[in-house]
Order: structure tokens, then sequence, then C-alpha cells
């Protein structure tokens, strides 16, 4: 079965590094100037600038039988045109509405689900916000690993508002939430509607960016980790989901703030590689090509250090429980170029692991 990717990032090397094993055979859709690296040797690349139509992609990707993405930042026709060739998961109008924050936020109320308090507004309508400081503003298309965001610390914070890149869009301004921690739930759910759910994963982020993950999260009660099915499968099932979706959660007392969802596999879902019966993405490429989901039971606890603006290998680290993950794509400050995953016993015994590593990855000076 041939399965093609729009994207050729890292996300897009790894789900056909799971999905080569199974027979499935892959094609990746390419922008013009995108790098490609990640994919080399696992499939076709084709650029949107080769083919005039959606038709002519399609049958240069190998008239795939089912059509992902790697990415939300997608062009949402070209999905609705493939979607009259084959199936598209997860959905368009699944990807439409994680695109862009204002839409997801929309979601999020229509299914009783919370998240920190917000408001759109144009740059010229900032000044008169009666939300609560300190907020962050944030571009509702096109922001992740903490890109474009700008903190508002005043209520006329004029300089803020001059510096935004646009003036005649919309903005997200959320309050800005002083939370114990960050943790998202990863889960899949399948053609027919049968959804597993990864344990919770506990995230830190620097300057945006997802440093690294620990899963399962320690210290989840039974009622936290029902509260995040719970809303991930609202989720899924309000937009007839089919594949991986992460939501990314601030965590503050026994509740979960969502802040984002991302309709794909998942960067706080790496750890599933050497920590779960069946990774994320081997899950992914399951839900969608219509395969029966596969068991996500742990193997002890496992922690995923992200490896940024860094081709060192953290080599102290490497031991028999510990893999390594790079993407091949070339060194550049803060670009994610690899993980590795550390699998352990216990919480108490990963944690030096993890601090160790961080240790060795720190960029000399810091
Ligand atoms: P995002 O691009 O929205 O995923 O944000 C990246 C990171 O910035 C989050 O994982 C948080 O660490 C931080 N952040 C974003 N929004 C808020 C907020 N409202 N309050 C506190 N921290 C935030």
């Amino acid at each position: 079965m041939r399965v093609a990717i729009i994207g050729c990032g890292q996300l897009s090397r790894m789900m056909a590094l799971a999905g080569l094993p199974m027979g499935l055979t892959f094609s990746f859709v390419a922008e013009a100037d995108e790098d490609s690296r990640c994919v080399d040797g696992l499939g076709e690349v084709i650029r949107r600038s080769e083919a005039s139509s959606a038709a002519e992609l399609f049958a240069a990707l190998g008239k795939p039988q089912v059509i992902t993405v790697e990415r939300e930042q997608v062009d949402i026709e070209l999905l609705r045109r493939f979607s009259k060739l084959c199936p598209v998961h997860p959905n368009p109008d699944a990807v439409y509405q994680c695109q862009h924050r204002g839409r997801e936020r929309q979601l999020l109320a229509k299914t009783g689900i919370d998240c920190a308090p917000y408001q759109l507004a144009l740059p010229g309508e900032l000044a008169q916000m009666s939300i609560p400081l300190p907020a962050v503003i944030k571009s509702c298309d096109d922001g992740y690993d903490g890109k474009n965001q700008w903190r508002l610390k005043q209520p006329k914070d004029s300089k803020v508002f001059a510096e935004l890149p646009r003036q005649d869009v919309a903005y997200l301004v959320e309050s800005f939430i002083h939370f114990d921690r960050e943790l998202s739930q990863v889960s899949a759910r399948d053609r027919n509607g049968n959804i597993v759910h990864y344990p919770l994963a506990e995230n830190v982020h620097t300057q945006g960016i997802l440093s690294h993950s620990t899963a399962p999260a320690p210290d989840v009660s039974a009622e936290l980790a029902q509260q995040a099915q719970r809303m991930i499968s609202t989720l899924m099932t309000e937009m007839d989901y089919v594949g991986v979706l992460a939501v990314e959660c601030f965590a503050v007392g026994d509740k979960l703030l969502v802040n984002e969802l991302a309709p794909r596999v998942h960067n706080s879902g790496h750890w599933s590689q050497s920590g779960s019966q069946t990774c994320q993405f081997e899950n992914h490429l399951r839900a969608i090509t219509g395969l029966p989901l596969g068991a996500t039971d742990t193997h002890g606890v496992t922690g995923m250090v992200n490896l940024i603006g860094t081709d060192g290998a953290p080599l102290d680290s490497l031991d028999s429980h510990s893999q390594l993950h790079w993407y091949g794509k070339t060194v550049r400050a803060g670009r994610k170029l690899g993980h590795i995953n550390i699998n352990a016993s216990g919480h108490d015994v990963l944690q030096p692991q993890v601090v160790a590593t961080l240790e060795q990855i720190k960029p000399e000076g810091e």
C-alpha cells in the first residue's frame, strides 16, 4: 500500500521508518524550497511546483491509497482536492480547525473543554482589551515552538502592538498561566472509531521549544489520566478524526487547560519509539491504513531529550537502554536535529540520566 505524506521533515521520516517494515511504501509532497533531506532514500519526493493540478500531483505521488500530513500548516484546498481522489487522514476539516488558534478555541468551546482565558483581537483593538495581565499574544496561524508569540505586561504596550507582523489580522491574546507543569495526551483513533491512549507525558519547554519529555508522567492520578482521555476522545469523535492527535495542556492543580492541538504525530510522543509496545508512528499508520490499532502498554519509563541546534551526540548518555535518532538535517541554532530516548525502570533512575544528558548537550558558556 502506498502512503503519501505532505511534508518532508523528521515526522515524515519517522512515519516512513515505522511503516516500511509493515510493507508500506511512501511518497512525499515538498514545497518548492523545502529541504527534503530527512526523507532521503525513504520514497519519492514530489515538488508541488512540478504539478499543475491535484490530480497531476496525485499521479506523480504514485496514486497513493491514503494521504496524511506531518504538519498542520498545509494548503487545505489541496487536501480537499486530494480527498476526492483517495482517503485523507486526518480529514481536511480537522486539519483546518487545528491550523488556526481561533478555530481551535471555537472547537474547545463547542466541546466544553477548558483553556486559558483568551480574546481574539486586531492589533488596533488590543489596547482596549480586558484580559488579565500578564498575557501572551499569539498569531492565529503559523505559530509553533513558541514562534510568533509576544509577552504583554502592560495594557497599552504599544511597542508590542507595533511589532506585530500584520496589522490586518486578529491575534489570540491569552492570559499567562502559572501552570504546575505541562502535560500532553497523545492518542490514536482508527477508521471504526476505536481509540487507544498513550499515558500522559510531562514536557519541559525552553524558550517555547520542547526540551524534554517523560512518559508516563510522574504522579498522575487516575482522575487526571481520565480527564485527559475523556477530553481527547471527545475532540476526536467531534472531528471524526482518524490518526494520531496530540493535545498539549497546562496542568493547574488537578485541572487541565488545553494549550494547543496538533493533528499529527507529535514530538512529545517520540518516547513511544522505545517506551511503548506500539510507537505513535506505527499507530498513526495503522489507523490511516485501516489496520487495528496496536497496544500502548509501556516498558518502564522513558525520557526523550531533544537534540536542538547541535550535532554532537551525548555519547556518555548512550547505554544499552537508550536510543539515538538523528534526522539528517543541517545544523542551525534552535533547530530540532535529533532526539535521544532513555528507558529506565523508574522515575528515580531516569531523572538523573535526563539531567546528565541535558548537561552534555548544553551549548558552551551556558
Ligand atoms: P505554543 O507555541 O502555544 O505551544 O507555546 C509554546 C510554549 O510557550 C508552551 O509550551 C508554554 O511553555 C509557553 N506558553 C504558551 N502559552 C502560554 C500561556 N498562556 N501561559 C504560560 N505559558 C505559555
